[in-house]
């Protein structure tokens, strides 16, 4: 990516749901007109409840949370990051963007970690 090239929204499986105003900053204030919105398989927010044990041991022991306080965490937040199938979503998350950014050109994307490549999905 050349540097200056585009706005940078990094979020756990492609998800813009909770980052929606700095979608609205980029398209305002940035005057981005086209978003790709880009997943990418062995994403750890498919089948995130699978990691809760992960998430609540390393809060624990990284963060010194009590583990309670950490179980909670997981709890209240880990629904509204889970993706189910990282394509699927993606595909979801492109049609919500197209209806709450109608003039701005939205393309679904795909990283495949083992060959480095992005592709487009067919919609
Ligand atoms: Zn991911």
């Amino acid at each position: 990516m050349p540097d200056n090239f585009a706005f940078i929204i990094r979020s756990g499986g492609a998800n813009l749901r909770y980052s929606e105003f700095k979608v609205s900053y980029a398209i305002a204030v940035g005057q981005v007109s086209y978003i790709a919105l880009i997943g990418h398989n062995n994403c750890g927010m498919v089948n995130l409840i699978s990691r809760q044990n992960d998430f609540v041991n390393g809060l624990v022991t990284r963060a010194g949370w009590p583990k309670e306080r950490a179980e909670e965490h997981f709890i209240q937040f880990a629904p509204m990051f889970e993706i189910g199938n990282a394509i699927d979503f993606i595909l979801s998350e492109t049609k919500r963007l197209r209806l709450r950014y109608p003039k701005i050109m939205i393309a679904p994307l795909f990283y495949l970690v083992e060959d480095n490549k992005l592709y487009f999905i067919n919609e």
